[in-house]
């Protein structure tokens, strides 16, 4: 896919297998700002800057941004662009293999804002969601299909891993909806822009973290099989093991895991982390 270019702004040609699709209307990233809640007081943590445009309205409201770029040929671009522009700092890098701690740890509590790159979506949600890091919000434009699968609920088809992180992390809600003819080059599909204020305190207990993604991971693993079904080689339980937790935890031992809200999720993590 690498190299499939695309006619961005200028001279510069956009590539769009690294999710090129750049905004330019001053209006709508103006209102983006606005939508992340962004204001005088907040340091923005800014993914794929690409041309600089809603770098360039972030740092018109924020009191600091650092925005972390992939694609080199970008950089000499921003510089221009952002001269001049104290509170902006550019740091080349590709946000998966990052040191993000590292980098983010001297901002102190931040916001994310991003036109995120759509085919690393749900790879950065899952870091960002589960980034040992003062993160307050998450503002993301996305594909409207992934939108729909952050703030999904159970029994949907788009419910599954992504929503319940989502939803037992932050407040997620789907704020604007977003042409793709507002992007250049347009993307397939439209966009919209997701709203997540992480929560101080998460909506269900979950005593042991780890074993509740676990446990999430495993009851969309096979979408098709009972939650029994996925629990057994997840956890190398017995059938007989796997129905005994399910009851405990209140469900019937024919569940399907898009079946589970976060609460039957917290509760059926902490029978099988007791
Ligand atoms: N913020 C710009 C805008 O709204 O016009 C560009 C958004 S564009 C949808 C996504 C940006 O993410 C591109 O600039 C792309 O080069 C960058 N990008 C892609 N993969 C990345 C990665 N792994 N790490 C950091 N940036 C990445």
């Amino acid at each position: 896919m690498r190299g499939k270019g695309g006619r961005g702004h200028g001279q510069f040609r956009a590539n769009q297998a690294l999710g090129q699709h750049f905004l330019s209307d001053p209006v709508l990233l103006d209102d983006l700002v606005t939508l992340s809640g962004i204001g005088p007081e907040d340091t923005v943590f800014e993914i794929g800057p690409g041309l600089g445009s809603l770098t360039e309205a972030l740092a018109a409201r924020a009191r600091a941004v650092l925005a972390l770029e992939v694609d080199p040929r970008l950089l000499p671009i921003l510089a221009v662009r952002l001269h001049g522009q104290h509170n902006v700092q550019v740091v080349e890098g590709d946000v998966m293999t990052a040191n993000l701690p590292e980098l983010l740890g001297p901002l102190g509590p931040f916001h994310v804002v991003a036109n995120l790159p759509y085919y690393l979506t749900t790879p950065i949600l899952n870091l960002l969601l589960t980034l040992p890091l003062p993160v307050k919000s998450i503002n993301v434009m996305v594909q409207k299909e992934a939108a729909e699968r952050i703030v999904a609920v159970p029994s949907t088809p788009a419910y599954g891993p992504l929503a319940v992180l989502a939803q037992y992390r932050a407040q997620p809600t789907v704020v604007r909806l977003i042409e793709a003819r507002e992007f250049s080059p347009p993307p397939k599909t439209d966009s919209a822009f997701v709203t997540m204020p992480i929560r101080d305190v998460p909506p269900v207990a979950v005593p042991d973290e780890a074993l509740f993604f676990r446990l999430v991971s495993a009851a969309f693993q096979m979408r098709r099989k009972t939650l029994l079904n996925n629990l057994m080689p997840a956890f190398g339980l017995s059938r007989e093991q796997a129905a005994a937790a399910l009851k405990q935890a209140g469900l019937p031992d024919n569940v399907r895991g898009e079946a589970l809200s976060l609460q039957a999720f917290a509760a059926l993590a902490q029978v099988l982390s007791a």
